[in-house]
């Protein structure tokens, strides 16, 4: 069966509504009231007032589909076929409502029922830890053959104090063509790291209280939660190699293209990579934008900046050397807008912060790389691995360059960053700033404010960025 993206989101949530579940709409990629967490990275991320007891729900049994960001995996993108930064969790819950027997029953009736997915049993393997032995089971009672449940150590969910508990995920066997492991690779097993394996699905089920005293206490009223990559779902329902060659990537890939010195997707793997990373945070940004984030130096903006700074780096590989990604911003909202028509309509101001942020970074991008071949250069020529800490600080902070995407081009080209020494040297910097302001103190206000400014045009670039971005 072939499924658009859309249609596999729909029949996710339509499943569980049929089960009884409430359809939850999406939340906003900004945590409300959760100190905790910079973004929404799961489904039950958005759901923790319902899981510890805060808010009670009008019905114990919830389904979504949840925008999600993960900061982890900002590296992987680009290289691995199933990674992005943005990305959709389908999720079902129960809190204290139904448990174990009735989300594996469910989780394989949606994955292999002609109604629904339709995916040929034999294609899945269900890991399962290994003192589950209800999951087991389960798992038996429903069709799925011994030698396709798999014990793994890992499969516990603990975050320290709290709900934990074992989980079962599920993985799809995408055949021969997409084994990157030997045979007698001690990782080739569902739950190893072979990309033959895909994981699509983890179905936790939190059963004990994980006390202060490190003790499991069985939890009165037990609760299941769930997440589906949605990207990865529509991977197999569109034949795709990987996530990206789906509905989901291909515009802004063909977008680039046309965009490129005549590059073409799929030509060379070091381009593939640069039209993934331009692809997946192409749409992070615009997503989280439209969410109401924007770049900045601290925390949430940071983020941002990274993500379209890298993405910058990667459109020189392809050629573009003037802004562009403010253009894959409506295509973005195309891609999306079925289930969030939002992101469309919020275009133009989106692009426009976009833009802005292209337009500065460009301005010192030129030089930045120049600097970067040179520094380079030299340390092969001096038969160095390592560029130091002012280098990578001055990469930083006169030419904007963050210092993870600094890493990342010094290992492509076999070097190291010495991070202490670039932390060292923020140090000094923030203490430089510290000492002007503290010694304007005194002056009074108005002479504060004229230090202020006077600080702000001396700070080379980056530190006054959020500002301007602030009026935006
Ligand atoms: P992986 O091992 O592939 O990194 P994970 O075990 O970290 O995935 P979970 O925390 O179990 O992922 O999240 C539940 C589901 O969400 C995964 O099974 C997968 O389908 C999806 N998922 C997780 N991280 C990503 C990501 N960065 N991009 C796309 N989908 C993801
Ligand atoms: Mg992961
Ligand atoms: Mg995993
Ligand atoms: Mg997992």
């Amino acid at each position: 069966k072939e499924l658009s993206s859309s249609q596999v989101r729909q029949m996710f949530l339509d499943f569980f509504q049929e089960k009884g579940h409430t359809i939850e709409p999406s939340a906003s990629l900004i945590p409300v009231d959760d100190p905790t967490l910079l973004w929404i990275n799961s489904g039950v991320a958005t759901m923790k007032k319902y899981f510890d007891g805060t808010v009670v729900p009008k019905n114990p049994r919830m389904t979504s589909s949840q925008k999600s960001i993960r900061t982890n995996d900002i590296e992987n993108v680009g290289k691995t076929p199933r990674h992005h930064t943005l990305f959709e969790m389908l999720g079902n819950f129960s809190v204290g409502d139904y448990f174990k027997k009735e989300a594996i029953t469910w989780a394989f009736e949606l994955l292999t029922s002609p109604k629904w997915f339709g995916w040929d049993k034999d294609k899945l393997y269900m890991t399962v830890y290994p003192k589950d032995t209800d999951a087991k089971k389960f798992w038996e009672q429903v069709g799925v053959a011994p030698d396709h449940i798999v014990d793994i150590e890992d499969n516990f969910w603990d975050i320290g104090q709290g709900p934990s508990g074992p989980d079962s995920e599920i993985f799809y066997d995408r055949g021969k063509d997409f084994d990157n492991l030997a045979d007698d690779d001690p990782e080739n097993y569902p739950g190893g790291e072979n990309d033959r394996w895909l994981e699509v699905w983890n179905i936790v089920f939190s059963q004990f209280n994980h006390t202060p005293q490190d003790t499991y206490e069985p939890l009165p009223r037990k609760n299941i939660d769930t997440g589906m990559g949605l990207e990865r779902v529509v991977s197999i329902f569109q034949h795709a190699r990987t996530n990206f060659e789906t509905d989901l990537f291909l515009p802004m890939i063909h977008e680039t293209e046309k965009l490129s010195d005549n590059k073409k997707y799929e030509a060379n793997k070091r381009d593939n990579e640069a039209f993934r990373i331009i692809a997946d945070h192409s749409r992070a940004i615009t997503v989280a934008i439209g969410d109401g984030a924007l770049p900045s130096n601290v925390g949430r903006g940071y983020v941002i900046r990274r993500l379209i700074r890298r993405a910058i780096v990667n459109g020189q590989r392809l050629g573009i050397n003037e802004a562009f990604l403010y253009k894959l911003v409506p295509v973005v909202g195309e891609t999306l807008k079925s289930y969030y028509p939002d992101v469309l309509k919020q275009k133009d101001y989106i692009a426009k912060v976009v833009r802005s942020e292209e337009d500065r970074f460009n301005e010192t991008l030129a030089d930045g790389l120049k600097l970067f071949r040179q520094v380079v250069k030299d340390a092969k020529a001096n038969h160095q691995t390592v560029i130091d800490g002012p280098t990578a600080f001055k990469l930083y902070d006169t030419y904007g360059f963050p210092v993870e995407l600094t890493q990342e081009e010094a290992s492509d080209a076999g070097l190291t960053v010495d991070k202490a020494g670039f932390k060292a040297e923020m140090q000094k910097q923030k203490d430089r700033a510290r000492k002007a302001r503290s010694g304007a103190k005194s002056m009074g206000v108005q002479r504060d404010l004229l230090i202020e400014i006077k600080d702000h045009s001396e700070y080379v670039g980056y530190d006054t960025l959020d500002v301007d971005n602030a009026k935006l």
